[in-house]
């Protein structure tokens, strides 16, 4: 654990919107009440951020998709600063004690790892393309919330990573150097996709790895 007193969940992920999709369905399974808040560019406050009924919907608001979030607990009451998406029952719960976090996977190209999915229109570079680890990610800090809180983020933390875990496989890769990586999850159309595609995965970094 990185900081003192935090607990922290940080599983990086190569996810195509399928993957997203059933990763979504899954934990809805699991959590009736899963609702995803969509990211806006721009200074706080500037777009209205909404609560939306799935993850695709708030990855879909406000154009291109980058993250969404996961208010926990899960059914968390709506914060002042956020609206709910059409058809949304508004959540009752306690307040937002922590948030997750899907940072949505890639398309780049090295080097400089530049983004690359702009519009159908763009040219790009030769070469160096690869598909950039999004992450799922929460932390919070255990003397900040109450101690039966702190028990229900737990319990919810590891109950969205078992659906992770359910729904995506370990990625089986090496760099160029033939060293594995290990920990990342991979979801099954991005692993197809690397396969048919030979389009390298990528972290924040130089190194660069390929299935196998
Ligand atoms: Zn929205």
């Amino acid at each position: 654990m990185a900081y003192a007193g935090s607990r922290t969940m940080n599983v990086g992920t190569w996810l195509l919107p399928e993957d997203e999709d059933a990763f979504d369905l899954a934990l809805r399974d699991t959590f009736p009440g899963a609702a995803w808040r969509c990211s806006q560019p721009g200074p706080l406050g500037l777009h209205p951020v909404h609560l939306h009924g799935s993850l695709a919907n708030a990855m879909a608001c406000g154009g291109r998709g980058v993250q969404a979030f996961l208010h926990l607990p899960i059914g968390a009451s709506l914060p002042s600063t956020v609206a709910l998406a059409d058809g949304v029952p508004l959540p009752d719960g306690p307040p937002v004690a922590a948030i997750v976090q899907l940072l949505r996977s890639t398309r780049r190209h090295d080097p400089g790892g530049t983004y690359c999915d702009h519009d159908a229109g763009y040219r790009h570079p030769e070469g160096g393309a690869y598909f950039n680890a999004g992450r799922l990610a929460v932390r919070w800090f255990e003397d900040e919330v109450a101690a039966d809180t702190h028990q229900v983020l737990l319990r919810q933390t590891r109950a969205v990573r078992s659906v992770l875990i359910a729904t995506t496989r370990p990625a089986r890769i090496k760099d160029q150097n033939g060293r594995r990586l290990t920990g990342y999850r991979i979801g099954p159309a991005a692993q197809a996709m690397a396969d048919a595609s030979g389009t390298l995965l990528g972290r924040t970094g130089v190194q660069r790895f390929q299935l196998g």
